[in-house]
């Protein structure tokens, strides 16, 4: 084995909370309250390297170095849309064991890891800032509108790439929202999904109102019910069917996750206050934009607080819906708002850098880039 294959990656900081932060201080001979100023550093100054962390001492720092890094992954690529939105591309490194999650990668030799991307896209709208993250690279969800879907599983996310998003973004002083809504299921991440909404929501952390995050799921069980009791961040469930064996022909996990379950879940929670619960629904042509739809969309609805957002499908190669007409949508929307359901239709962003929804593939991608 050579020097380069016996490398061992070092563990990311960037991600613990301050009893893991005052663990590590203790083991490197630091006092207890380095893992605040750890935290400050690392959350509030946003720093990315512990040589910058200088209220800790030169040999704290050292000692530290040998086996932790801060952690926080540029980004490798970028586009701008004509519209203002941007794609990012990050480097990730999923370990081969396909499943495991990155966030102890520490202590792996380097050669067992598999090297991939993943894209968050950064949509700006009059003074907002709203970041849309990927929670995996690839998904083995197989929605079959989606580029990622197509690509398969690569890896779990860490929090520490989940947050390398926020901090690496150009915007990211700035950024106002954030969705989980890029590459990846994140209720299928959950652990370290959840890992980061804490580390970007404690006052410790970033101190983001929940108000701020939305996570955006096809409705992972239990996951989903695990979600609603823990977090107070909204959430969007995405149907794009009122019927079930369609949303099936659409979507496999329906099979696992079946929406009439899904919504029974829901409508045992308050989402009278705060918190905002909303169903994604991409229009296909010819496939779910009928009245007869809507109708039956409604229905289901029926007596729960939430919005309908209707999405702009975007073609993709081999997939034989397309998107219809601006007309078909507007009747759409009119007969959900005409049946007492608000419905908005979310305007297109970032279609010509491949940056609009379902449309993201990262480089395991199949033909999108
Ligand atoms: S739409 Fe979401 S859940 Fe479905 S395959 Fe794509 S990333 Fe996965």
């Amino acid at each position: 084995m050579d020097r380069v294959t016996e490398r061992k990656m070092k563990t990311r900081l960037l991600g613990k909370t301050p009893d893991e932060l005052k663990e590590i201080a203790a083991e490197a001979g630091l006092p207890a309250f380095a893992a605040g100023q750890m935290a400050q550093w690392m959350y509030v100054k946003k720093v990315r390297s512990l040589d910058e962390m200088t209220n800790i001492s030169k040999e704290g720092r050292r000692r530290l170095s040998e086996k932790y890094e801060v952690g926080v992954t540029g980004y490798s690529g970028m586009q701008v849309s004509a519209d203002g939105t941007k794609k990012y591309l990050f480097p990730v490194a999923c370990t081969k064991m396909r499943g495991l999650a990155l966030a102890d990668r520490g202590g792996v030799p380097e050669e067992s890891l598999e090297h991939g991307a993943v894209e968050a896209v950064m949509i700006p709208d009059d003074d907002r800032a709203t970041l849309c993250v990927s929670s995996q690279s690839g998904c083995r969800m197989g929605c079959r509108f989606c580029m990622t879907g197509r690509q398969g599983f690569h890896g779990h996310l860490s929090a520490a790439d989940i947050l390398s998003q926020f901090i690496s973004a150009d915007e990211s002083d700035r950024l106002t929202n954030a969705v989980f809504m890029g590459m990846g299921e994140p209720l299928d991440n959950y652990d370290n999904v959840m890992r980061a909404i804490e580390v970007l929501t404690a006052g410790w952390g970033f101190g983001w109102s929940p108000k701020r995050i939305t996570v955006s799921t096809i409705g992972v069980l239990p996951a989903l019910k695990k979600y609603l009791d823990e977090s107070r961040c909204h959430l969007a469930v995405s149907l794009h069917s009122p019927f079930p064996d369609e949303r099936l022909s659409m979507m496999p996990a329906e099979k696992a996750f079946g929406m009439e379950e899904i919504l029974d879940l829901v409508r045992q929670y308050d989402f009278t206050g705060q918190r905002r619960v909303s169903f994604e629904y991409t229009m296909f042509a010819g496939f779910n934009d009928s009245i007869r739809h809507a109708d039956a969309l409604s229905r289901l609805l029926r007596g729960l607080e939430c919005r309908v957002n209707l999405i702009r499908f975007h073609r993709i190669p081999d997939f034989p819906y397309g998107c219809p007409p601006d007309i078909v949508i507007r009747r759409f929307q009119e007969r959900l708002n005409a049946n007492g359901i608000v419905a908005t239709v979310r305007a297109s962003r970032g279609e010509d850098i491949l940056a609009a929804c379902g449309m993201l593939a990262g480089r395991h991608g199949s033909g999108a880039e």
